[in-house]
């Protein structure tokens, strides 16, 4: 019988308590690893940790990802609880869409802060724990929104193609300690996030993609653990487009 793909390995998942970060922990579990969850909500993010297998398989954290000490204390709760950081996935987010006449400069500066400096954070202080043991791979959350462009998401799009540049210069920061930084740009997925838009939304967005279909949190959970684990041990910098087929 074959091992599971991420066994002993302790990774750590931002944004976890529901939607892609939840199902991103749920499939590491799965594979045999420990998981360490942050997220906004204390309760929320605790009970999700439950569901998960509790104390020995997953520890929530809450932890805003755009507050420095709020990540160094989840990095800590991963060491203290199961003594490493081997995969860091970066995936907490929002939404503030608006066209740009009528967006605040409120609306602008958290889009671009918890994408943008939440992967920042997260990258940067995971990978300096993981550089003392010369191994780890990082995994962040982009969008298909990053690389074409859609209106009403000059936040978002500006945010989702920083994480590109970010994770590409941070791999070639890390490469040689071990550590490796590849990306993930999901095409329309069911969830809270998406769920939350209107059903005209829906369609014309659905219109645009070949499958003719909207993507599971699942599908995209299977591709961050092949970026995750050994599977994908010679990539680097790499951005994968799990989208159905949309603006290929
Ligand atoms: P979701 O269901 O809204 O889950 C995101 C989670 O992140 C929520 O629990 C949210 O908490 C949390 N969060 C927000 N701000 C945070 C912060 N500052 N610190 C820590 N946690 C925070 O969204 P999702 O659809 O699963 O999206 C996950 C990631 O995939 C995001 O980066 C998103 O941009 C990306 N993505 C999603 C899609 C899609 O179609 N769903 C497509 C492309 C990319 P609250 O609920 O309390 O805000």
């Amino acid at each position: 019988m074959s091992q599971p793909l991420l066994r002993s390995r302790i990774a750590v998942i931002t944004g976890a308590a529901q939607g892609i970060g939840y199902a991103i922990a749920s499939r590491f579990v799965d594979e045999g690893a420990r998981v360490v969850l942050g997220d906004l909500d204390a309760a929320a993010v605790a009970a999700a940790a439950e569901r998960l297998g509790g104390p020995d398989a997953a520890v929530g954290v809450r932890c805003d990802v755009t507050d420095s000490a709020d990540m160094d204390a989840l990095l800590q709760a991963a060491r203290d609880s199961f003594g490493a950081v081997d995969i860091m996935v970066n995936n907490a987010g929002i939404t503030r869409d608006a066209t740009m006449r009528t967006m605040t400069e409120e609306q602008f500066d958290q889009v671009i802060a918890v994408h943008l400096k939440g992967t920042w954070n997260g990258t940067r202080k995971a990978a300096a724990i993981m550089r003392e043991r010369k191994r780890g791979a990082i995994v962040n959350l982009s969008s298909l929104s990053g690389k074409v462009g859609l209106a009403g998401q000059t936040n978002y799009s500006a945010a989702k193609a920083g994480i590109v540049g970010l994770s590409k210069a941070a791999a070639k920061e890390v490469a040689h300690h071990g550590i490796r930084v590849n990306a993930i740009q999901p095409g329309l997925i069911r969830t809270p996030m998406t769920e939350a838009m209107p059903e005209k939304v829906w369609e014309q967005k659905m219109a645009e993609i070949p499958m003719g279909r909207a993507g599971e949190v699942d599908e995209i959970a299977s591709v961050a653990l092949f970026l995750a684990s050994d599977l994908s041990s010679y990539m680097t910098g790499t951005v994968l487009e799990v989208t159905g087929g949309r603006f290929m």
